[in-house]
């Protein structure tokens, strides 16, 4: 049996970021089910950060990443890209409201008109029936989900944090003081406190800890990559998105990658396009852009879980004594992490809460995981 400060279920985003800022104050040791870090929602992003997702607090999460981002991995997490809000004429009042929450934490955004508008994205339609106005935000940051993943497992390896893949935890048991947990072939490790960083499995782990879940959905969202307008180097195109979830695109390895902002129901699985999805966001490319799409390059789903609330949990469980959640990254995880993690540190090592995270409006009550008992 192998003794640990702290053991943290799941190798994606969640689990390695909180991961690496414990390690400076005692021995971790991930536990991955997968061989591969990554491989389920963290693998399958858009990997973009912007501030027109989420309410205020994913907004506040987010801001307080992006120093992190700009500033760690010698700018190896990153690069800044225009994020650009398209509105048709129905979808005037939702960019009004967009605006109003996006300029709350950035002093890049302002209003743009058609003709910029198909400067930044060329394909773009605009005109009556399309894009008539938008809203162009030069802090976006556009990262690099595998530098990420990567940066954090060095900083734990050189506090002599282990991670573990092909590791799936099977059964959990409650002791006093120390949580034992176990693999599937009968390996065991214990710890004091237990990091439930299990993304769309994270209800299912605390199932297994005898702790009351917290209802979270995971929801399927496809993306397919398509080729860009012949001879078009896309490169430096912005990551385009409507006003209201309907549709984003962006580039992707010389080609463009589109979703239809599809939110299907499922259950914790190896999440896989589906045909009608996949048909979907091809249509949606050609109804907003200029674009025919010939053939799909690529395409993949993955799973956005969230709580009730749509505001990620990070805290301990008021019911079990050394369980602590790290949830309902929702589709915030990446452009969050950074700041999430520096909330789990201070959580989970009884420190100040950070200044920086205060001075936005963040406190431990907004992210704690009891909120969503109350309703
Ligand atoms: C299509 C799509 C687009 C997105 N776009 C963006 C974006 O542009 N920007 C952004 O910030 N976010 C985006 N997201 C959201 C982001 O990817 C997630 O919020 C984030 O990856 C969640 O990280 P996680 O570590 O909680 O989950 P995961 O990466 O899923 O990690 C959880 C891990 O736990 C492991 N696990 C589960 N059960 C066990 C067990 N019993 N034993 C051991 N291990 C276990 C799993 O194998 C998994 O690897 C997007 C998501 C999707 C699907």
């Amino acid at each position: 049996m192998d003794s640990a400060d702290f053991i943290v279920i799941g190798g994606g985003i969640a689990g390695l970021s909180a991961a690496a800022r414990l390690a400076a104050h005692g021995r971790v040791v991930v536990l991955e089910g997968e061989e591969a870090l990554g491989y389920h929602s963290s693998g399958r992003s858009a990997t973009f950060s912007h501030f027109g997702i989420g309410n205020r607090i994913v907004r506040a999460l987010t801001a307080h990443s992006r120093r992190y981002f700009l500033e760690a991995g010698d700018g190896a997490l990153c690069r800044r890209s225009t994020a650009l809000f398209v509105a048709t004429e129905e979808m005037l009042p939702a960019l009004r409201l967009l605006e109003r929450d996006m300029a709350a934490f950035s002093d890049a955004v302002r209003p743009t008109d058609p003709a910029e508008m198909e400067r930044l994205f060329p394909p773009l339609r605009t005109g009556p029936g399309a894009a008539v106005a938008g809203l162009a935000d030069g802090d976006g940051l556009r990262l690099d989900s595998d530098a990420m993943l990567q940066g954090f497992r060095r900083t734990m390896s050189e506090h002599r944090g282990t991670v573990l893949t092909g590791r799936r935890v099977r059964s959990i048991e409650r002791g006093e003081p120390r949580w034992t947990v176990r693999g599937e072939s009968g390996e065991a490790w214990r710890a004091p406190v237990l990091i439930d960083a299990a993304g769309a499995w994270a209800d299912e782990i605390a199932h297994m800890a005898g702790v009351r879940p917290l209802a979270l959905r995971p929801l399927r969202r496809t993306i397919i990559v398509v080729d860009p307008p012949p001879g078009a180097d896309v490169r430096h195109w912005p990551f385009v998105k409507t006003a209201v979830d309907d549709f984003y695109v962006l580039p992707e390895s010389g080609g463009l990658m589109a979703s239809p902002v599809d939110e299907v129901e499922s259950g914790p699985c190896d999440a896989q396009p589906e045909e009608y999805d996949v048909a979907l966001a091809a249509w949606k490319v050609e109804r907003y852009t200029h674009l025919s799409v010939e053939r799909i390059a690529h395409r993949w789903a993955g799973l956005r879980t969230f709580p009730a609330d749509r505001t990620p949990d990070a805290g301990f469980a008021a019911d079990a004594p050394g369980f602590f959640w790290l949830a309902g990254q929702g589709g915030f995880g990446l452009q969050t992490a950074p700041a999430l993690a520096e909330a789990v540190e201070a959580l989970v090592t009884g420190s100040h809460w950070p200044e920086a995270l205060a001075r936005l409006g963040v406190t431990a009550d907004d992210i704690a995981p009891g909120r969503l008992y109350e309703s």
